[in-house]
């Protein structure tokens, strides 16, 4: 079917594209934050796809830190949310496979915030030919959020979907979260409600997170 293969190359693209964004965002976060990351994994920073190099049974973290050894995974995110993609059969492919409790699990956002098509199509008497363009300007939104594997193996998943029967299935796990829709500073956190204060002043706002 090789008529219909153009669209999940295009959209398995630009998945690793908004991996790499992600990616980047991340090893620059951390080192406003004092630390060190390199990528450990070639081209988690990058689009290349290396084939056939994957080393089976093994997890090498997207960034370490060569100052102190923190080992980062990066899940790049279009939306607000805390998901990853799980297998139930698949040991290997779990969200925590080679992962342990002192690691860390970074969420960049990551939006197209200009983007443009260009296409064309010709018709010859035996040939027809389309080409299609599509540029894209990213940028992270946003706060990058951290939380260590230990918090999400201590905190069971709530919902669960399964996708993408062209790129393989593939289930979707997510954690309860919520998230503030302006700039806000968190002033408590008490059990499951946290209290935040707009930057720009005005009415404190009380949210309980979902248990
Ligand atoms: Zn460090």
């Amino acid at each position: 079917m090789a008529r219909l293969a153009f669209k999940p190359d295009a959209s398995f693209f630009r998945k690793i594209a908004i991996g790499a964004v992600g990616t980047r965002a991340v090893r620059e976060d951390l080192g406003v934050h004092g630390h060190q990351a390199v990528e450990l994994e070639r081209g988690s920073t990058d689009t290349k796809l290396w084939k056939n190099v994957k080393r089976k049974r093994v997890r090498i973290p997207d960034l370490v830190c060569t100052r102190c050894g923190l080992r980062v995974e990066c899940r790049t995110k279009t939306t607000p949310e805390l998901s990853m993609s799980h297998s139930l059969t698949d040991e290997a492919r779990a969200w925590d496979f080679g992962m342990v409790d002192s690691d860390y699990i970074a969420f960049p956002i990551c939006i197209a915030n200009d983007e443009a098509y260009w296409s064309a199509g010709k018709l010859g008497p035996e040939a027809s030919y389309w080409h299609e363009r599509n540029w894209v300007h990213w940028e992270t939104a946003g706060r990058i959020n951290y939380f260590p594997i230990r918090s999400f193996r201590a905190t069971p998943h709530a919902k669960s979907s399964t996708k993408g029967v062209t790129e393989g299935a593939e289930t979707i796990i997510s954690w309860p979260a919520v998230f503030a829709n302006r700039s806000a500073v968190v002033e408590a956190v008490a059990g499951h409600r946290v209290t935040t204060r707009p930057s720009v002043g005005g009415r404190r706002n009380s949210r309980k997170v979902p248990a």
